[in-house]
């Protein structure tokens, strides 16, 4: 039986855009077809959306929620849990958000992904997946556990190429190590989920600048820099690249260098994607000059005019799939507690206002097709990590996640409006559109900015790597 039918004169399907009815039965959408041509169903709800628009939910495909994160006074404290960002992306049309398990977290991975879950079983209001975080040495036996969690729908694995910062000793995997795990990647049908940059290049700059007493964040770009990320992408790539069948997904590209590493690799057939962040995208290392400049970094780092074409050019051509947050939701005093180049908070708050600020920014300002942005906010990223068909597109079949926003409501960002924290790096920033509509699998969990979910509804999502994400496949 339909439960909930919406009607629209904009809606962002896979076969296109135009006026389509959408019938909703339980958590599944069932049918989906030009406006009109079937009868409203007795019993069901309308929902009247025309001169809406009318999209999948939004999938951010990098959160960190109840993540470590020092307090000011030097303790150890965690961001937001998912209890909070969840809401906040139901709030601004968010349906679905992947996070991490550290591996290390337990004896071994399946002990991790158990505690892991705990975090967020009952504490989520939209749906989330995790993907497994291997960090520093890693123990022989973890090859074979990564594999048996790619088998229970853990298909991706997080891996880094450097410590960050001189601090944080152990977040980096050798490539003796990551050659390994690209090697069970390519067996099992798992995703490499990267953040590459270049270690000795980083370490270097760090090294200099303290010597140099230029430590401030305002330097950053020169530390977390566009040589490292060219030479660190093409490695990883390099690596890859000789173990066939090895997919990889670019984290947080911040430089030209990067999307044009991707780019070649994906003319030379490599299966590699690549994700931006929104702040990437849209601020740079001027910024950080601005009162309270943290609030626009995340590492690596902001990088110039320059890098933003060729990050906007990669929306367009292919080599960036997706735009994400890299979400740290946390107050500005913890945002702001380190000011130097080596302890500057990472991460950002953005989960709630991602698909709206997208929208304003593709859409309104540079004339994308509704179709690319619903790509690059929410379709892409579940092709990419595995959750397609069932989420990101509107059709007969696929999870009942849907948002409709609202050209009509032009707000202008201010935190206090929002439920995130008590700052966002998008204040004032005015909108094109706002979400007057969620839906979370049939359940209408955000009207008109009134919160009528609960932190039971998310659920744990399984995810299988398709096969064309291994052929490389054009997003
Ligand atoms: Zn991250």
């Amino acid at each position: 039986m339909v439960d909930l039918f919406i009607r629209g004169d904009t809606v962002v399907t896979p076969q296109g855009v135009g006026a389509y009815d959408i019938a909703i039965a339980g958590d599944k959408i069932v049918g989906v077809a030009a406006s009109g041509s079937f009868p409203v169903p007795p019993g069901a709800r309308v929902i009247d959306a025309v001169g809406k628009i009318v999209m999948p939910g939004g999938i951010d495909p990098h959160v960190h929620c109840k993540w470590h994160l020092p307090n000011p006074d030097g303790s150890a404290g965690l961001t937001e849990p998912p209890d909070v960002v969840s809401k906040a992306a139901v709030h601004g049309g968010t349906t679905t958000m992947i996070d991490f398990t550290r591996a290390s977290l337990g004896s071994n991975v399946r002990d991790a992904i158990e505690k892991r879950e705990q975090d967020w079983k009952g504490h989520c209001a939209c749906d989330y997946a995790q993907h497994i975080m291997v960090e520093g040495a890693l123990p022989v036996d973890l090859p074979g556990q990564i594999g048996e969690a790619i088998q229970a729908g853990y298909p991706t694995v997080k891996i880094f190429t450097t410590d960050i910062t001189p601090s944080r000793k152990g977040r980096m995997v050798d490539f003796g190590d990551i050659w390994e795990i690209f090697r069970v990647l390519a067996a099992k049908q798992g995703l490499g989920v990267i953040h590459s940059e270049d270690n000795d290049i980083v370490m270097h700059m760090y090294a200099k600048l303290i010597r140099e007493d230029r430590t401030g964040f305002e330097n950053m770009a020169e530390v977390h820099n566009t040589l490292s990320e060219d030479i660190s992408f093409r490695r990883v790539i390099r690596l890859a690249e000789k173990i066939k069948g090895t997919a990889l997904y670019m984290m947080h590209v911040s430089a030209g260098t990067g999307v044009q590493a991707i780019r070649e690799a994906r003319s030379r057939g490599v299966p590699i994607y690549g994700e931006s962040l929104h702040q990437y995208m849209l601020y740079t290392n001027e910024d950080y000059k601005r009162p309270n400049g943290q609030i626009y970094h995340t590492y690596p780092s902001l990088k110039s005019a320059e890098d933003h074409k060729e990050l906007w050019a990669g929306t367009l051509d292919g080599a960036i799939n997706c735009v994400a947050t890299d979400e740290i939701c946390c107050t500005l005093a913890k945002k702001l507690q380190g000011a130097r180049i080596d302890d500057t908070t990472g991460g950002n708050a953005g989960v709630e206002p991602r698909v709206s600020l997208m929208y304003t920014e593709m859409v309104g300002k540079r004339g994308y097709s509704l179709s690319r942005y619903v790509d690059l906010v929410s379709t892409n990223a579940a092709k990419i990590m595995g959750l397609y068909p069932r989420k990101g597109a509107l059709a007969a079949g696929s999870d009942a996640d849907i948002t409709v926003l609202d050209p009509a409501d032009k707000r202008v960002i201010t935190a206090s409006r929002l439920h995130e924290a008590d700052y966002t790096p998008w204040e004032g920033r005015e909108m094109e559109a706002w979400p007057c509509l969620t839906v979370l699998r049939g359940k209408v969990v955000v009207e008109n900015g009134e919160f009528k979910g609960s932190l039971e509804d998310g659920k744990w999502q399984h995810r299988k790597i398709a096969d064309d994400i291994f052929t490389g496949a054009r997003l």
